[in-house]
């Protein structure tokens, strides 16, 4: 006897009232995504949890599978048995062979939905209890902390026994509230709050300013590397990759020094504006931490932020670098984040940007010039390629989310 299934709790998911049908079919679907290369598969939804049948597949890499997958809040391998006493304290007994070394304790954790069973709670946990003391050698009782807590839910259609309760990733499932645009440097801040975004259940598509010659192709894969990350939580992500070169070189020309950043950043926002009603999202999303440099205080987001309506979402608003830098090494991105390659605005930063911009100043040095047509340019320039949690991936073989 081996476990069949796994056992998936939503969790925060259940508070969604009238959006719950949405929320399990996507997290359904994005489990499945997820787990494509088991074909053998099968998920089954009920109103408060799902199912995932294994059909013969290895429980080690569906579960390294379910650990990326947000909207679920924790989740346990399972064995389905019938509603008899003698199936339960069998499958309990495996469960408990399985992980059981010497001198370990363990507790039965009863719940039963269907109170027509035979047994109630506190005599499911005696009878398997027992069963499990009678057979098994060095063990014992241990009901506050033990080593092996073995949970019997007796449901209406069957009983389920885990062992083990492994935390879900939380959140939402990805892509169950709309898409917006990720700014996407090569820095440590903005993977972080792509990765925070996807957790309340936005998807997300990145787009990334490089400036060749000024920036190398290594600066390049690096957004493509970080990107790789933030698939493992989508399955996949898409990247829109802007010429920028162009862009900077004029504002470098034409717009006095103290306000380059200022409009570089304006720049920016305004194409990633014009990408993002293209591609049809409804929000952008930048790693901007206030005061953390020049381009991130409250009067440079204020003359910045001017160019669009959209909604900006900054998750890491408030957040202390050291607090950044934490989640960076959870989803393991922080090595790549700190690779030395430059960044397309470091390289045209002016010694001093102007950390107090004006919104009026920057708009009138910028009204000498028409820039559309060079956006224009950018953006019919943009290449946009797809990459998959999966490093050797073909392109062609990815499929979309959203
Ligand atoms: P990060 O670590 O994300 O690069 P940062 O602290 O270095 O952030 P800035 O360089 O001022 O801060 O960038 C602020 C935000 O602007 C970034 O978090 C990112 O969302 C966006 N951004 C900056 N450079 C680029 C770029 N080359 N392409 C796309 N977005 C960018
Ligand atoms: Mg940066």
């Amino acid at each position: 006897m081996n476990y069949d299934r796994i056992l998936i709790r939503y969790g925060e998911m259940s508070l969604k009232g009238r959006n719950r049908k949405h929320f399990v079919q996507k997290l359904k679907k994005n489990i499945k995504f997820i787990l494509r290369e088991f074909k053998n598969i099968r998920i089954e939804s009920e109103w408060d949890r799902m199912y995932v049948q294994l059909n013969g597949e290895p429980v080690e890499p569906v579960i390294h599978g379910l650990k990326k997958v947000f909207g679920i809040q924790s989740f346990s391998p399972a064995i389905k048995t019938e509603k008899n006493i003698d199936a339960i304290r069998e499958a309990a007994l495996h469960i408990v062979n399985q992980a059981h070394q010497p001198g370990n304790t363990f507790k039965i954790s009863a719940r039963r939905s269907d109170k027509s069973f035979e047994y109630d709670t506190n005599g499911l946990n005696h009878a398997v209890g027992a069963h499990i003391l009678i057979n098994v050698d060095d063990i014992k009782v241990d009901v506050k902390n033990p080593d092996i807590n073995l949970i019997v839910e007796v449901r209406h259609d069957a009983v389920y026994v885990s062992g083990e309760v492994f935390q879900g990733a939380g959140g939402f499932p990805v892509a169950s509230s709309g898409k917006a645009m990720l700014m996407l440097s090569g820095g440590i801040d903005s993977p972080v709050a792509g990765f925070l975004t996807m957790k309340r259940g936005v998807g997300i598509e990145a787009v990334h300013f490089h400036s060749p010659p000024f920036t190398s192709e290594r600066a390049k894969q690096k957004v493509i590397d970080l990107a790789h990350k933030l698939a493992e939580y989508s399955g996949s992500v898409k990247i829109h990759i802007v010429p920028f070169t162009k862009i900077q070189e004029t504002i470098h020309k034409e717009i006095p020094e103290g306000y380059t950043m200022t409009s570089t950043r304006r720049m920016m926002l305004r194409i990633t504006e014009e990408l993002r009603q293209k591609h049809e999202g409804l929000a952008i999303v930048t790693g901007e931490s206030l005061g953390q440099v020049a381009s991130q205080t409250m009067d440079s987001m204020y003359a910045i932020n001017n160019v669009t309506n959209t909604p900006i979402l900054r998750p890491l608003i408030t957040m202390d670098k050291i607090d950044i830098i934490k989640i960076a090494e959870e989803i393991d991105t922080l090595e790549i984040s700190n690779r030395p390659y430059e960044d397309c605005c470091t390289i045209f930063t002016p010694p001093s940007p102007k950390t107090r911009p004006r919104l009026e100043k920057v708009m009138a040095f910028e009204e000498k010039l028409d820039w559309q047509p060079l956006l224009s340019e950018a953006i019919e320039n943009t290449e946009t390629i797809i990459v998959s949690e999966r490093r050797n991936q073909q392109e062609t073989d990815v499929e979309d989310l959203f």
